[in-house]
């Protein structure tokens, strides 16, 4: 069983965001950028299955700029088999990015398709649900646990206030949370041989993809700036300000 794995290379989760003076989006330049920690999430458990031998291969996909190289060799390094790299240097909103996918799986054929369940820069949660839609496969979001066994994966889902069971027939799209697993260190020998391993590229137009945004930007601003807090003296002036101020007593 083949398992592809789109990884998005956003600004490091460590990283203070900037919004550009004018406005039209957050600083990149001389920012440290990683591999999105959802994706290596989906990395670690697809390269598990295949330490299980369920898996056989785990190919890991990036769409965007050349730099995206460097994600997917932090992937092979975790254990990936081989990497694409679909180049474009056109913004990608998520419906562009499952298109590519989608073309990546139907010239790929793999049973799985595991994702982030959502990119930490522009938290859109859109683009496995997407991909899914445009494949007309069943999808599993949210993913705690993921069980393969034969045709079938049985996937525990994070949902408000418990996690539910559900099981898809492969081929599949499903995303992870963050509880899945706890990704693994690259260790540098595995560094080394990701650099040999195989990394293609491919272009939007040979695919067939518009990639053309959609949407438009209007204005990114900082978020407000949060007031201070306070001291109370006594737990009756507590309630008081409760009262009086945050209203959310009698
Ligand atoms: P999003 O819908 O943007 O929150 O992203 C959800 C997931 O889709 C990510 O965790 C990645 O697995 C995948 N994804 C999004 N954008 C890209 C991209 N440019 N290249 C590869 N995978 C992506």
């Amino acid at each position: 069983m083949k398992i592809l794995v789109p990884v998005k290379r956003v600004i490091d989760y460590n990283v203070k965001v900037r919004v550009r003076p004018d406005g039209t989006g957050v600083e990149t330049a001389n920012v440290k950028m990683s591999m999105n920690p959802f994706d290596e999430i989906a990395v670690e458990e697809a390269v598990r299955l295949k330490e299980k031998g369920i898996a056989t291969e785990v190919i890991a996909v990036s769409c965007g700029g050349a730099a995206c190289q460097e994600t997917l060799r932090t992937a092979l390094a975790l254990g990936a088999d081989r990497a694409i790299l679909v180049q474009t240097d056109v913004e990608l909103q998520p419906l562009a990015v499952a298109k590519l996918l989608r073309a990546v799986v139907q010239k790929e054929l793999p049973q799985l398709v595991l994702l982030g369940k959502q990119a930490i820069d522009d938290d859109a949660n859109q683009t496995g649900q997407m991909l899914a839609a445009l494949l007309d496969w069943p999808q599993a979001t949210f993913a705690s646990r993921v069980d393969v066994a034969g045709a079938t994966a049985t996937v525990k889902r994070e949902v408000d206030g418990g996690l539910e069971t559900v099981e898809v027939a492969l081929p599949a799209v499903v995303t992870t949370d963050l509880r899945l697993n706890e990704p693994r260190y690259a260790t540098l020998p595995n560094i080394m041989k990701a650099k040999k391993k195989p990394l293609d590229t491919l272009v939007p137009g040979t695919l067939g993809v518009d990639v053309a945004p959609r949407l438009v930007t209007v204005k990114v601003t900082e978020p407000a700036k949060r007031k201070g807090g306070g001291r109370v003296a006594d737990v009756k002036e507590l309630v008081a300000k409760l009262r009086s101020e945050a209203k959310i007593l009698p």
